[in-house]
C-alpha cells in the first residue's frame, strides 16, 4: 500500500505507477492526483473518501477502476455539509450532468500565461489583439523581464523554455516551498508545496505526513522556500490556525438590499498563522503548543460578500453574532461550491464581526486564485438562492444546536444555530420583498 500526491517528486509518482500497472503494489492511498491521465489497468474497486466536489472529478475517479473488469465503486461521506448533502440528494449527483468549468480568460495571470504560450508558437504584430484584449501593456512587461523582444515591428518569444511547462491545469501561481529530507548523510527532496498552505501544514515544529510517515519540520526558510524536515515517531498531530482579515480594494457592484446587503468587487486577503497546537491521536487531548515566526501571505483576489444591517445584530449580541456569522460563512461556501459547481476548496470564507473596510458585521466568500476566475460575480448574482439554500441546508440538519456539519467550528456557542438561521432567514424574508 503506497501514498500518492501531486508534491511527491516525478520519479518516486511514476514508480507508484508502475508498481500499480505491474501488481507489484495492490491499494494507493491518493488525493486527486491520480484522477486525470493516469492508466492504471487492473484497479478493480475505488473508494472515495468524501465527496470531491464536482461531478466531473467523482466520475474520473470512480472511472479510476474497472477499466479492465468488473468494479465497485464505494462512497464515503465526511460530516462536510457538501458530504451530507450529496447522500440526502443523490439525485443530485447521478441525474445532472458533468459541470462546466468556469474560468475568466481575461484573469491576469492566466491572460500573461495564454500569451506566453501563443507567442512561442509564432510572433506577435504590434497593434495584434489576444481575443479581444489589448495585450501591448504585458508585452512590454515581457519585454522587461526578458522573455520577449521587439524587432521590426514584431513580438518574438526569447527565451529557450517552453512556457506551457509553467502553466499548471488546477493551479494559477507558482513558487512552491521543497520539502528536504534530511536525515540521511546526502539531504533528499521530497516534495513541494504551495506557498499559501506551507505556513500552516511546513512551520517550524509542525509534524509533516508523507507516505503516512511523520516527519518533524526542523526548519522553514521562507526567504529561499525550503522546509527542513526529519522523520519521527510520535503520538500526536499538529494543527495550526491562519487568522485571516479582509479588505476591500475596489467595489464592482453592490451593496444593495435591505436586512442583509450584497456586493461584489477586489479584495485583498491576509492570512497570518501565529500559532499551532499539538494534539494527541485518538483522544484528541491538547497536549502543547508553540509559536509560528512567518510573515503574512496575501492574496489578491476577487469576492462576494454581505453586510448584515445594524438592527439585526444588536438584537443578537456580540458572542451569538459572531457564531452566526461563522455559520453563516461556512454554509454559504458550501451550498456556493454546489451552485457554481466548483471544488469548495476553490473557495474561502471568512466572518467578521466588524470588517475594516465596511463597518458593518460581514461574511465574504472569496476565490483562493490570485485575479479570481468569475465565481464572485457569479455569487452575486446568485444571491437570494445561496442564502436559501444556505438557510435550508442548516435547518435541515438533524442536530439540535448546530454540529460541524451545518453551522462549523464555533458550533458550541450557545444559541450559534438559531442566530445563524436568524440571519439567513432574514435576508431571504427581505430577498422577497427587494
Ligand atoms: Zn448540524
Amino acid at each position: 500500500v503506497r501514498g500518492y500526491r501531486a508534491g511527491y517528486l516525478p520519479l518516486h509518482r511514476r514508480e507508484i505507477e508502475a508498481g500499480l500497472r505491474d501488481g507489484e503494489i495492490t491499494a494507493v492511498v491518493s488525493t486527486n492526483a491520480l484522477e486525470l491521465g493516469i492508466d492504471i489497468g487492473s484497479l478493480q474497486a475505488a473508494v472515495l473518501v468524501g465527496y470531491p466536489g464536482t461531478i466531473a472529478s467523482t466520475w474520473q475517479q470512480l472511472g479510476r477502476a474497472g477499466r479492465r473488469s468488473g468494479s465497485v465503486g464505494v462512497f464515503v461521506a465526511s460530516s462536510s455539509p457538501l458530504d451530507q448533502f450529496i447522500v440526502r440528494h443523490p439525485d443530485y449527483f447521478l441525474s445532472s450532468d458533468p459541470e462546466e468549468g468556469l474560468i475568466d480568460p481575461d484573469n491576469l495571470l492566466l491572460l500573461a500565461g495564454h500569451l506566453q504560450a501563443g507567442l512561442f508558437e509564432l510572433p506577435f504584430e504590434a497593434e495584434e489583439r489576444l481575443g479581444r484584449t489589448d495585450v501591448s501593456d504585458l508585452l512590454r512587461v515581457f519585454e522587461e523581464d526578458g522573455s520577449a523582444t521587439r524587432s521590426a515591428g514584431r513580438w518574438f518569444w526569447s527565451r529557450q523554455a517552453f512556457p506551457a511547462e509553467e502553466i499548471h491545469l488546477r493551479r494559477i501561481a507558482a513558487d512552491n516551498v521543497v520539502i528536504i529530507d534530511t536525515s540521511q548523510p546526502r539531504p533528499s527532496v521530497i516534495g513541494e508545496m504551495d506557498q499559501f498552505s506551507a505556513p500552516v501544514l511546513l512551520h517550524e515544529g509542525a509534524v509533516y505526513l508523507h507516505e503516512g510517515a511523520q516527519f518533524h519540520v526542523d526548519r522553514l526558510d521562507w526567504d529561499e522556500k525550503k522546509a527542513y524536515l526529519h522523520p519521527v515517531d510520535v503520538d500526536y498531530y499538529t494543527d495550526a490556525l491562519a487568522s485571516v482579515t479582509v479588505q476591500v480594494l475596489d467595489t464592482f457592484a453592490g451593496p444593495d438590499g435591505e436586512a442583509i446587503a450584497r456586493s461584489h468587487g477586489e479584495v485583498k486577503i491576509t492570512s497570518l498563522a501565529s500559532m499551532f497546537k499539538k494534539i494527541r491521536f485518538h483522544t484528541h487531548e491538547n497536549i502543547g503548543s508553540g509559536p509560528i515566526h512567518l510573515p503574512e501571505q496575501t492574496l489578491h483576489t476577487t469576492g462576494y460578500w454581505i453586510t448584515v444591517d445594524e438592527e439585526l445584530w444588536t438584537a443578537l449580541g456580540r458572542e451569538t453574532l459572531e457564531a452566526g456569522l461563522q455559520g453563516v460563512a461556512h454554509s454559504l461556501r458550501h451550498v456556493a461550491s454546489i451552485r457554481l459547481m466548483c471544488d469548495p476548496r476553490d473557495l474561502g470564507a471568512v466572518a467578521e464581526v466588524r470588517s475594516a473596510t465596511t463597518r458593518l458585521p460581514t461574511v465574504t466568500v472569496y476565490e483562493v486564485y490570485p485575479g479570481g476566475v468569475g465565481y464572485s460575480q457569479r455569487m452575486y448574482e446568485l444571491h437570494h438562492d445561496l442564502l436559501e439554500n444556505a438557510a435550508a441546508l442548516v435547518r435541515e440538519c438533524p442536530c439540535l444546536a448546530g454540529c460541524p456539519s451545518c453551522i462549523g467550528p464555533l458550533h458550541l456557542v450557545e444559541g450559534a444555530k438559531s442566530a445563524c438561521l436568524r440571519l439567513l432567514s432574514a435576508t431571504s424574508a427581505s430577498a422577497l420583498t427587494v
